[in-house]
Formats: C-alpha cells, structure tokens, sequence
C-alpha cells in the first residue's frame, strides 16, 4: 500500500462528524452477551490450533491517582498492598489458559491499564516468570513485549530492570504538557519527567516507544497544544497516538469533576486537530489511521506498506495471524473466531479464581456475515482499501451483491470524494482518511441510531 497523504476538508468534516466505534473489534464489544458461558470460553481455548502463535494481553486495573477525562475499568487506590492478592490471582489464571491451551508460543505481551507500574518490580518480574514457565517465548529479542508505563508511576531506574525482565516496547500516557492543562485533568507530569523516561528506555534498547496525547481537554488552545507538540517532536517517539476527547460525564464518573465550561469550542477542537495533522505530517510522520501516527521506519508503518497491519483491543498491531488471550480483571481476547471478555469487578474476579474457575462473563462467537464485515472493515481501517477479489475467494460470495445496501449508502461518500470503487477495490482518498470510522459504519450491521449517539465517541 502506497502511503497517501491526509487531506484537509474542514466543511466535509463537520458533515461527517457523527459518534462511532473505533472498530477494536468487530462485532464491537457491545454486542458481547452474558449468553456466551464459561463452557464456551474453555472450549475456545482448548481448540486454539496447536500450531498457531500466541499474544497475550495482560490487564493491571490499579492507579495511584485519578485522571478527570479518564474512561478506563481502573481502580484508584494509594495502598499497594491491594496489588499482592491480584497479583497471585493473575499467576492462577495464568497457569489455567496456559494449561488449557495446547498452542504455546507466544510471540505478544502487552501489558496495559490501569497502570501496569503500579506493581513492585518483584510483582511484575514474578509474572513474567510465570509467562515464561507456562508458554513458550522462542526468541526474546524477536518477540514483542511491551508496557504501558505512566512515569508518575515508574523510578527512572527501574526501566533498567523492566529491560533486563525482557520488556522491549513502550507506551506512555502524556496527554499535555501544558501545567495549566494537566492541572485541570488531574494529571501533573513535568515535560522533563517524560523526556528523561524516553532517553532511558531508548538507552536499554526499547523500540517503537509511543506517547498518547489527547487533544479536547479543557484550557487547549492552538498555542497550548503548539507548545505541547514541539515539546514531543523534541522527544523524537517512533509512534503517537493522538486521541479525541469524548467528554460523556452521564458514562464516566471522574469526567463529572471536569470543568465544561473550560472545554474547547468545537471550531478550536478542529483547529487543534488540524495543527496536529499539519505538524506530524510536516514532521516526517505517517498517519497509519484511527488516531495513530508512526515514523516511516516503526514496525507499525511497516506493516501498513506490507499490508500486514491488524487491529485488536490495543489499537494496531503488526501481527494478525496471533490468537489474542487476555487475562485479568475485563481483559479481552479474541480467539478461533469468538471474542471474550473477563469480569469487571475484582471482587468477581477473585470469587471465579478462588474457586477455581476462570473468571468470564461474556463473549460472542461470530457468525459467518460478521467474519465477512470484520474483513471489510478491518481492510479499511487498517489499510485504507478493501479488495473485492480477495473477500469474494476468502467467503466464496459476489461482493457487490452481498453488500448492495452498504454500497448504495457509500455514494454519498463517493460523490463527497471520500472513496473510489471500481471492479477491483474500495478505495479511501486522502480526504476520507480522516473518516474512515464512517466508512466502516458503513459496513456494521449492529449499529443503530441509538448506538451511534449514546454509546461512542465522535469521529473528531
Ligand atoms: S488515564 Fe490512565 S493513569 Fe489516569 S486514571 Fe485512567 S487508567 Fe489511570
């Protein structure tokens, strides 16, 4: 795939600025369902294809502080005692999917959050030892094993030992530099904390570091977020990820205590947005899609050009073939054609491992027509393009028959120059990259009215 610039269309954006799934999942999480049994969950696990390599998502849900705009499962607690019980609940559930599941190698770890650093350096190394005695992990250089690192939460020093346990991947949540800002979402963290952090982790070897940013937070202006972006181009990441604010304080307690009236006017929202784009671009940036930019030369936008790029509950991924297995408190994994979701709560989570049960609660396996819209979608938002041809061979259909409702609601965005369609491939423009979440809409077949405007975020 050729690498198309973004284009700029400030009035096609407003038009097309609805609320939408960022597509993590298709179906996306909201079509899981308590009828989908812990009978159905093992019996995913044990017929993984004993052949097939592993990822492994690993979910800590503590954090020593809130973040105002914050719409994660965490819980917010300054006694790190809270972590030993979780902890040695994790290593159960760790050895009862390893035990189950007759594929071993793993080639993925992905800690995420809540905040992964939360834990002792003990408690994480002794994880990772139980990782290492239940599964395989061939080739630790060769294989990704990431952290999402807050360094409020993390002694410079201990990056040292995060490398030694074999972590080669970083993700750290800034969000803004800007003191006022960070003030106002609860959320202090010195611009020279961030840099030192990246300067530590880049000297023990770790690659494709990313910081997060979010713009849509109240006080942003332009000029804040000017600064802001200068500040990260100066710490040179290999990927950012730049999100939307969604602020839904009817869904997000912590929201509540964030100030609406301090919120960006939408037209200041788009403008930030649009200095984002300018500035990454300028700056030797690719957009890969759905809010992730990347260096020409991180794994991630490699993938893109060998069209190998995948998408799971993380955002994007460079590895599709991976059958995905989460653990711990909500965590979700997505094997043989089914998705799966832990318990939210911990008091669940404990209750299902003490018992010696793993600690499910809901899923859905999917049915043929979602596995054709997961192609189509998962194409597009990864790729930009959907090739007919090859839907048509993998699901033995007529491509534009199947969808001929879906195809006849993309003329708007054709004539709106979004997207091309010929005999071959769907094809999104430079202008419709932006809207690519629209397109896919196009595609789902759950979603409704009610859906689009209570349960997602806007598209910008
Ligand atoms: S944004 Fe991250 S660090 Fe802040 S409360 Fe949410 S999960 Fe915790």
């Amino acid at each position: 795939m050729k690498a198309t610039k973004l284009e700029w269309d400030e009035s096609i954006l407003k038009k097309y600025n609805v609320s939408g799934p960022r597509y993590t999942s298709y179906p996306t999480a909201l079509e899981f369902s308590g009828d989908y049994q812990l009978e159905d969950y093992v019996s995913c696990i044990e017929s993984i294809d004993k052949d097939k390599s592993l990822s492994l998502y690993i979910h800590i849900p503590f954090c020593q502080n809130i973040c105002y705009y914050c719409a994660c499962n965490k819980v917010i607690t300054k006694d790190h005692s809270k972590s030993e019980r979780y902890v040695s609940n994790l290593i159960k559930e760790i050895k009862m999917v390893a035990a189950k599941s007759p594929a071993k190698v793993l080639r993925q770890i992905h800690w995420g959050g809540g905040t992964p650093t939360f834990l002792l350096m003990e408690q994480i190394a002794a994880i990772m030892e139980t990782i290492r005695e239940s599964f395989i992990v061939p080739d630790e250089s060769s294989t990704e094993i990431s952290i999402e690192v807050d360094p409020r939460a993390l002694r410079i020093e201990d990056i040292k030992t995060l490398a030694h346990m074999g972590f080669n991947r970083m993700s750290m949540g800034v969000q803004d530099f800007d003191p006022d800002v960070q003030k106002s979402i609860n959320r202090i963290q010195p611009y020279e904390m961030t840099r030192d952090m990246v300067v530590e982790a880049r000297k023990y070897g770790f690659q494709s570091i990313n910081l997060d940013l979010i713009y849509g937070l109240p006080l942003q202006t332009r000029e804040t977020f000017k600064d802001t972006l200068e500040k990260v181009i100066e710490i040179s990441p290999d990927r950012i990820s730049v999100f939307n604010y969604a602020h839904l304080p009817h869904r997000f307690k912590p929201q509540r205590r964030i100030i609406a009236a301090q919120l960006p006017s939408p037209s200041v929202k788009l403008s930030i947005f649009e200095y984002i784009i300018e500035t990454l671009q300028k700056d030797g940036y690719l957009y890969i899609g759905m809010d992730h930019f990347a260096k020409p030369d991180d794994e991630l936008a490699i993938a893109q050009q060998n069209n190998c790029l995948h998408r799971n509950f993380q955002g994007y991924t460079t590895h599709e073939e991976y059958e995905l297995i989460g653990v711990g408190v909500s965590s979700i994994g997505s094997m043989n054609g089914q998705y799966h979701q832990n318990v939210r709560d911990l008091e669940d989570y404990y209750e299902a491992l003490d018992a010696g049960r793993l600690p499910s609660w809901r899923g859905v396996g999917m049915t043929f027509d979602d596995k054709v819209r997961k192609k189509v979608i998962f194409d597009l938002i990864c790729h930009f393009e959907t090739n007919k041809k090859e839907v048509e061979q993998e699901f033995d259909i007529n491509f534009d028959s199947y969808f001929s409702k879906e195809l006849s609601l993309l003329d708007e965005f054709k004539n709106d120059g979004l997207l091309t369609e010929d005999e071959v491939a769907l094809k999104v423009t430079g202008k419709g990259r932006l809207l690519i979440r629209n397109i896919c809409m196009m595609f789902d077949a759950y979603l409704n009215e009610l859906q689009v405007t209570t349960s997602f975020s806007k598209v910008i």
